[in-house]
């Protein structure tokens, strides 16, 4: 049920009202704008009570199984403040760049100076990899946490790494300042929950194998936590062609910016696996919408232990730079 406020609503009628609906037990959420109010289900004779207050100007359904994460409920973008990035503000488009895993000290510091000096605002690295093959590198774990910490004060930037179970996140939630959901954990709802339950940022990628509307309830986990600064991924999806490692699903984007008031960047790498297609999937992700892409670059990708094919050397990487901020600006979004 959706309770659409009048537009001068003073703070504590809203609060008033918000502690009448919890009574009730009806699990009320207000929106970031505080113009509308969420909340479960009640009968008919109490929507009818709640109609009759002179700030409520309507009660409605809401018409999609997610709510927290509709527009209906909250019709303008959120803006997710990460270090410098603001991500979800139309005026800019987020680069979020880092090796696949972290590998050493060495390999993580050089590669998060390149990025940096590029122009990337979000630095990425991997301490705990979910590998296909249980004889893949693995991340170094623990210690791929620290030297992501040294990353950050070395170049100041904000980082983002996954936790993959529980455990792991009781780790990262004390380095990370954005924590990756990873697509295999879509839909892992306890994880979401506890990761909600952190208040830092979530990067929730999409499932190969979710519609987009599972991935909007996915959200809505993390969401209901009380947690509003989820951030969704594009990563790829399952196809039947394995000249690519996924399929772009482009349309998500554009239909997610539609749908959902939530940031959406774009994963070129893991959607196409194949470095020489990164940049032209990135220019195509800004003119679809996105509000951003994460990108795996390594200093020396011939020796990259976890996704070599998709690394894009520092060189790969200032050109995409360049070719992506003259799509940017014709789009009046800045890097
Ligand atoms: C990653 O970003 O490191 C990763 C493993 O991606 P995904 O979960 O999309 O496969
Ligand atoms: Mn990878």
């Amino acid at each position: 049920m959706l309770i659409v406020l009048n537009e001068k609503t003073p703070e504590e009628k809203k609060l008033k009202l918000m502690d009448d609906l919890k009574k009730i037990s009806c699990n009320p959420f207000l929106s970031k704008d505080g113009k509308r109010i969420a909340c479960t289900e009640v009968a008919p004779s109490v929507i009818e009570a709640f109609a009759a207050i002179d700030e409520v100007q309507e009660i409605t359904r809401f018409n999609t199984p997610y709510r927290l994460a509709s527009r209906q409920f909250q019709p303008d973008d959120s803006i997710i403040e990460v270090g410098q990035a603001r991500i979800g503000d139309k005026n800019f488009f987020t680069i979020i760049a880092g090796p696949c895993a972290i590998e050493s000290e060495e390999q993580m510091l050089e590669t998060a100076e390149i990025v940096k000096r590029n122009g990337a605002k979000i630095l990425r690295g991997g301490a705990f990899k979910p590998r296909t093959s249980p004889y893949s590198f693995q991340g170094l774990g623990k210690q791929g946490l620290e030297i992501l910490k040294k990353a950050r004060e070395k170049t100041g930037l904000p980082i983002v790494t996954e936790a993959m179970d529980e455990e792991q996140l009781e780790e990262v939630k004390n380095y990370a300042d954005i924590i990756q959901i990873g697509a295999r954990n879509m839909q892992n709802y306890s994880l979401l929950k506890k990761a909600g339950k952190t208040r830092k940022p979530i990067l929730l990628k999409r499932s190969p194998s979710a519609t987009i509307e599972e991935l909007l309830l996915a959200a809505e986990y993390i969401l209901l936590t009380g947690n509003q600064n989820v951030i969704l991924c594009e990563r790829g999806i399952k196809g039947f062609d394995s000249s690519t490692r996924n399929v772009l699903d482009l349309s998500a984007v554009a239909l997610l910016k539609e749908l959902t008031h939530l940031p959406v960047v774009v994963d070129p790498s893991h959607a196409t696996g194949r470095k020489e297609l990164v940049t032209p999937m990135t220019k195509a992700a800004v003119a679809a919408g996105a509000d951003g892409v994460i990108i795996e670059v390594h200093c020396n990708p011939e020796q990259a232990l976890c996704d070599k094919e998709q690394a894009l050397s520092p060189a790969d990487f200032a050109n995409l730079i360049q070719e992506t901020a003259e799509i940017a600006e014709s789009m009046e979004k800045q890097l």
